[in-house]
């Protein structure tokens, strides 16, 4: 717990507490929502917890130059719904994103599933406003896409998780917002073969704008937790691809795809279903949105976010199963697959802790009977 949480509505304000607490050697840990994985806003230290809350404007749109100027409180996802009213495109998308802050992605870097196409948060941020320990103010760079004088403050300050001073303004880089997507969820017979997919997608040409791994258990979960059966899974489903590509051209698209299912023919798939429309692509997305909270919400957990050059996907999900099966826990994978990164949740379920007491279920065998 922090001594105190201040909850300051200005940079001067922000300013003010940092210098004081600079000279008086009083520690200060910076928060957004407080939804980040790496505890970077848990004030270990003690002192002041300083919430960025109240820093919640849009400051400008502007949209002749595609830039957004933004304090840091406002919630991602408000942040993209205001510029897409203008026709414009911020793409990192954190599963977060209806929460977390966009001054928490810029301290933490944050990615999602479009990352694969558009790279994470720091390709995005032009200039940042930010208040040095010692309470002096700074900006870090200049709004302009062209700009090689100087240090590069700016990406020093993205990923530094609070800890080099406080971001109190962000100007961004949007795009023109594509008008068209197409969704395919693909049901493979073996996990691995779902890996392999991946790399062989991106080998015939194609940059999804989205590609995600689920196995089984993930979406079984995923629909236990948000109760929306709509989409069926098979017994004999191991696993699923969720396939995004997105454009302005609708025959472009139809064409990717068609390159898809030709590099799909060969692998051991079922059905390839794809979103006829808003509400089904929803459905999806929220679908995989919610892996993580649902597989947090079954049990208690250990998760580990890895990543690897996408060739090795398969070799990687094999031989996580391989270490389960010797040490004898369950765990459910998942994750963006396009960037060959995979979070793996290691089940607690009903591993006992004591020696010789360990027994666990597999989720599938679970769910199936019932
Ligand atoms: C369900 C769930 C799904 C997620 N999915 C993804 C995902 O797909 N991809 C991904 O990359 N991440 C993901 N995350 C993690 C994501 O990175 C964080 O949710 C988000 O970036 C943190 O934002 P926040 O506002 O909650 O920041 P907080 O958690 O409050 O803070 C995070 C760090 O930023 C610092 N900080 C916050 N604001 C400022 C500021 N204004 N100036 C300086 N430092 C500051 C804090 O000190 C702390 O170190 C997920 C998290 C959850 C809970």
């Amino acid at each position: 717990m922090p001594s105190i949480v201040l909850i300051p509505e200005n940079t001067g304000e922000i300013s003010k507490i940092l210098k004081w607490c600079n000279d008086h050697g009083i520690p200060v840990t910076p928060a957004g929502a407080r939804t980040g994985l790496s505890g970077g806003a848990l004030p270990i230290y003690g002192g002041v917890l300083l919430s960025t809350e109240k820093l919640s404007k849009i400051v400008k749109i502007d949209e002749q130059n595609h830039q957004v100027t933004t304090e840091p409180g406002v919630i991602t996802q408000v942040l993209q719904d205001a510029v897409k009213e203008k026709g414009l495109f911020y793409p990192p998308d954190p599963a977060s994103r209806g929460s977390c802050f966009i001054g928490g992605n810029i301290a933490e870097n944050s990615g999602g599933p479009k990352a694969v196409k558009y790279g994470v948060t720091n390709e995005y941020v032009l200039n940042l406003e930010v208040v040095l320990p010692n309470g002096e103010i700074i900006w870090t760079g200049a709004n302009v896409i062209k700009n090689a004088t100087g240090y590069n403050l700016t990406q020093l300050i993205v990923g530094s998780e609070g800890t080099l001073g406080i971001v109190t303004k962000i100007v961004l880089k949007l795009l023109t917002h594509p008008t068209q997507d197409m969704l395919m969820l693909v049901p493979f017979l073996k996990a691995e073969q779902a890996c392999e997919a991946v790399a062989a997608i991106f080998r015939a040409g194609i940059l999804p704008s989205g590609l995600e791994f689920m196995e089984r258990d993930a979406l079984l979960l995923a629909q236990k937790f948000t109760k929306d059966y709509s989409i069926e899974i098979q017994e004999n489903h191991a696993a699923h691809l969720l396939i995004e590509v997105d454009g302005f051209d609708s025959e472009q698209l139809m064409s990717e795809c068609e390159k898809i299912l030709n590099v799909l023919e060969g692998f051991q798939t079922d059905e390839i279903l794809f979103a006829d429309s808003e509400a089904q692509k929803n459905t999806l997305w929220n679908l995989r949105r919610k892996v993580g909270e649902a597989v947090k919400a079954y049990s208690t957990y250990k998760e580990e976010d890895t990543v690897v050059p996408r060739f090795y996907l398969p070799e990687l999900l094999t031989t996580i199963k391989t270490i389960g099966t010797k040490y004898g826990f369950n765990s459910v994978c998942y994750g963006h697959a396009g960037d060959g990164n995979l979070h793996v949740n290691i089940l607690k379920g009903d591993l006992m802790t004591r020696n010789g007491m360990r027994s666990f279920r597999w989720l599938s065998e679970n769910y199936s009977r019932k």
